[in-house]
């Protein structure tokens, strides 16, 4: 199944228009930023079928929809429905040739009828303790755009959903291929992108563009940023609320003696994600510079997309990517020196994987490793894996660089992107950037939400929160 989806991807992808969609500038120069474009929403044309229900029965019945959502497949409405397998499953074929099946099971849980799915919330009602694994349709009449249907045994429930619903998410082969396909990150920053300040305060299209860069390519740097707190923070704002840690709010990366944490000294950082010991460590980090004063030398910042270098490694090293993907490795910070003690451990590998065996989340941070904590047999194949993984981050030619300077903003995706630091000499001066995280989860919302109401509605990226899809 897997080998025939990605065989499938790669005459999909082809077939896909490559579009301009923005065009920013780089840190570096100036760089065209191309999407696979999926093709844009046209008005659906509908088949008239004589129906037992009247017209009034469908104006009357308002169902839950996604009201600004716009959808990724064109609705070209049906020509035929059949229930076929006695009630089991009904099949659709669409004007444009493509057919889908629906289970029976599957409508019922999807029922969109205002007694199955509050409407306003689009929050399911149903008591999944009635329904049975089993039940079988009786009828499917569709109208206009509505399919009601009714099912064996349930007298009084009028189910309905709509065929953009039906559309939207067939789970057909080449629907579920192209679903996955929307999603895989395909590109890979040789340069950081860069937006500026002013554009980002003054326009949601702007915004969009800040996040759906990092969204694309893991950051994306803005530049002429105030260089006080309230500007910082209220950037994070248009992103979602701030994801407070046991850093605080906010925290301040200021060299300093007797430092909590490594980043608070002028020691070099090796490429990490922060709080990999978390369940959810932090999705996007926003990285602000205040100052940095002349005579401070090194101390130039390190990004790599381990997603990118594990996608090669997955290729050059099928056996070490396969251990690193069944072993896990623990992850930890205790820390009892500090006023709020820290006794954190936690147990993952470095590689999931979903069902197609897509990676879907890579957590590398070798600051914060613990002991390893797993089967005699497991160790030294895991050693070995992992000496293997930490080369190819070494020797990868993706690494980005770049010394900040006052007014600076970095933000990137704390999932997809290792980050460093190289020693920094303060020779008397001063290095201060505040920091702060915005969850993972609020980011990608927000690009789904700035794609459908200013955007073309494309859907956010895999973000390495380890969604399935
Ligand atoms: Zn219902």
């Amino acid at each position: 199944m897997a080998s025939t989806i990605f065989r499938n991807n790669l005459r999909i992808q082809k077939s896909f228009q490559f579009n301009k969609l923005f065009t920013s500038s780089s840190a570096k120069g100036q760089s065209l930023v191309t999407r696979n474009r999926i093709p844009v929403v046209e008005k659906p044309v509908r088949k008239n079928t004589n129906s037992v229900f009247n017209k009034g029965s469908v104006t009357s019945h308002q169902t839950y929809f996604y009201s600004q959502h716009k959808s990724q497949v064109k609705n070209t409405g049906i020509s035929e429905s059949k229930i076929i397998k006695d009630g089991k499953l009904v099949e659709i074929f669409w004007n444009d040739g493509k057919k889908s099946n629906f289970h029976s099971i599957w409508l019922r849980y999807n029922c969109q009828c205002s007694n199955c799915t509050q409407p306003g919330s689009g929050q399911k009602k149903i008591d999944n303790t009635q329904i049975a694994h089993d039940i079988l349709l009786e009828s499917v009449d569709i109208q206009d755009d509505m399919v009601y249907l009714k099912w064996k045994g349930e007298i009084e429930h009028q189910g309905q959903v709509s065929l953009d619903y039906l559309n939207e998410n067939s789970y057909s082969e080449a629907d579920i291929i192209r679903r996955h396909s929307a999603v895989r990150m395909t590109k890979l920053a040789k340069e950081i992108p860069v937006v500026n300040y002013t554009d980002v305060i003054n326009s949601k299209e702007a915004v969009y563009n800040w996040l759906y860069q990092i969204n694309e390519y893991g950051l994306c740097l803005m530049k002429d940023v105030p260089t006080e707190e309230k500007a910082f923070i209220s950037l994070a704002n248009k992103i979602g609320p701030i994801q407070e840690t046991n850093y605080g709010k906010t925290f301040s990366v200021k060299s300093e003696p007797n430092p909590v944490n490594i980043a608070y000294s002028t020691e070099e950082l090796t490429l990490h994600m922060d709080l990999v010991y978390l369940e959810s460590p932090p999705g996007l980090q926003l990285l602000h510079c205040l100052r940095f004063d002349d005579e401070v030398k090194g101390g130039k910042s390190t990004y790599l997309d381990v997603f990118h270098v594990v996608e090669q490694f997955k290729v050059s090293h099928p056996e070490s990517f396969q251990i690193l993907t069944q072993i896990p490795a623990t992850f930890q910070k205790c820390h009892y020196e500090r006023e709020n003690p820290f006794h954190l451990v936690y147990q993952k590998p470095h590689i999931t994987l979903n069902d197609y065996k897509e990676v879907i989340g890579v957590h590398w941070a070798p600051p914060f490793e613990g002991p390893l904590l797993v089967e005699e047999k497991n160790v030294e194949k895991y050693y070995k894996a992992y000496k293997d993984l930490a080369q190819a981050i070494h020797n990868s030619d993706n690494l980005l660089t770049y010394l900040m300077k006052p007014g600076d903003l970095m933000t990137f995706n704390n999932h997809r992107m290792l980050h460093g630091r190289g020693e920094i000499h303060l020779n008397g001066g001063i290095r201060h950037f505040k920091g702060c995280y915005v969850c993972i989860d609020e980011f990608k919302c927000k690009v789904q939400v700035l794609s459908n109401q200013v955007g073309d509605g494309q859907p956010p990226i895999h973000v390495g929160n380890q969604s399935w899809l």
